[in-house]
């Protein structure tokens, strides 16, 4: 332990084989990963991390106070997408870098948004239901959209909706997306039209969503939004459970008003056992699982530790959270 530069603390994780990944990136810093348990009373954690150069965070709340015991700390790792575990002001004042690695599962994602799309627009799960109520009907008893001339609407063109829009468009779909914080350029860059939200509802036969979750997106598919879209449209979410009002969604899907839904997110996970969604006929739910692959889990622990070895070596990060402050961190 005496031979190592740096420590770098993980909270809320045991001793694994797959952490020796992580450490085998930290080495390249000089730095000595140690699993640490998150313990009950908040003082006996910052007894313990007080010390720490780097810190590693799954869920453990990282408080102002906790911030302001940290002698050294030069960097925070988030290991999920989301931030809020962590106080961002206690850190900035403190020029502690915040990092994350959002871009781990961005292609999984997208892949899990085509193969929603797919689902619905073959009717694979659908037939499936009806083949094992012994009923074999090649000449499909439902509307099937060819793609070839169909529009994808995408809500909220970031990293996954572009990958969503480069794999739609293989697959012959014209795609238009809105998104408000991306200007003209860019979305030509990525063969996108760019389009106001009331556009995209009415046009779309299928719609994607891949916005955060935030005080703008929440509920943005709702009765209303939902009242504007074609009869025949499919929606698809791998976003957060609550852009979409469910029981508005289960009315309309219920009502004809859309003609079903691809759901890797719903507002309560895991859902309740009578939540209608999981029943339906014209709805396909997954277990938040779009992230998911053998490759994306086996790189995320390679990449906490490439990205805090980053830190500590001087280097700025794949994705600092707390860019308002990067002039004062002085990485390269
Ligand atoms: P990103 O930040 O790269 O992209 C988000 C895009 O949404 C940005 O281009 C942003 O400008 C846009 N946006 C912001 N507010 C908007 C609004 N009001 N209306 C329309 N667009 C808006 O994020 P990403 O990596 O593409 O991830 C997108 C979302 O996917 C994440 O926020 C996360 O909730 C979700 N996600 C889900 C899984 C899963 O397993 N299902 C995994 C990873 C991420």
């Amino acid at each position: 332990m005496n031979d190592y530069k740096f420590k770098v603390y993980y909270i809320d994780i045991q001793d694994s084989d797959e952490i020796k990944s992580t450490q085998k990136q930290l080495d390249v810093a000089n730095a000595k990963l140690i699993p640490i348990k998150t313990p009950k009373v908040e003082k006996e954690l910052i007894n313990k991390i007080k010390d720490a150069d780097g810190l590693i965070v799954v869920e453990s709340q990282i408080n102002e106070n906790i911030i302001n015991n940290l002698e050294k700390c030069k960097v925070i790792l988030r290991t999920g997408v989301g931030f809020d575990v962590i106080n961002i002001n206690a850190a900035n004042k403190k020029n502690i870098a915040i990092v994350n690695v959002p871009d781990l599962w961005t292609r999984e994602v997208a892949n899990h948004a085509m193969a929603l799309l797919l689902n619905l627009n073959r009717k694979i799960s659908i037939s499936q239901r009806d083949i094992q109520n012994h009923v074999w009907t090649p000449t499909l008893p439902y509307k099937v959209g060819s793609l070839y001339k169909e529009t994808l609407g995408i809500i909220g063109l970031g990293r996954i909706g572009s990958e969503t829009a480069k794999r739609a468009i293989s697959f012959d779909l014209n795609v238009i997306a809105y998104d408000p914080y991306q200007n003209e350029e860019y979305f030509n860059k990525r063969k996108v039209t760019k389009v106001n939200l009331e556009e995209l509802l009415i046009k779309s036969d299928y719609i994607s969503l891949h916005c955060p979750l935030n005080k703008e997106t929440s509920h943005i598919i709702n009765k209303s939004t939902l009242s504007l879209m074609k009869k025949s449209a499919l929606i698809i979410n791998t976003s957060r459970g609550p852009v979409i009002n469910e029981k508005d969604l289960i009315e309309a899907l219920n009502d004809g008003e859309i003609s079903g839904a691809g759901l890797d997110v719903l507002e309560k996970e895991p859902p309740d056992e009578n939540n209608p969604l999981l029943n339906m006929n014209n709805a396909i739910v997954s277990p938040h699982s779009a992230h998911y692959s053998n490759e994306s889990m086996k790189t995320r622990y390679i990449r906490f530790g490439s990205e805090v070895a980053k830190v500590l070596n001087g280097y700025m990060p794949l994705n600092l959270v707390n860019k308002d402050i990067s002039n004062n961190l002085k990485l390269k």
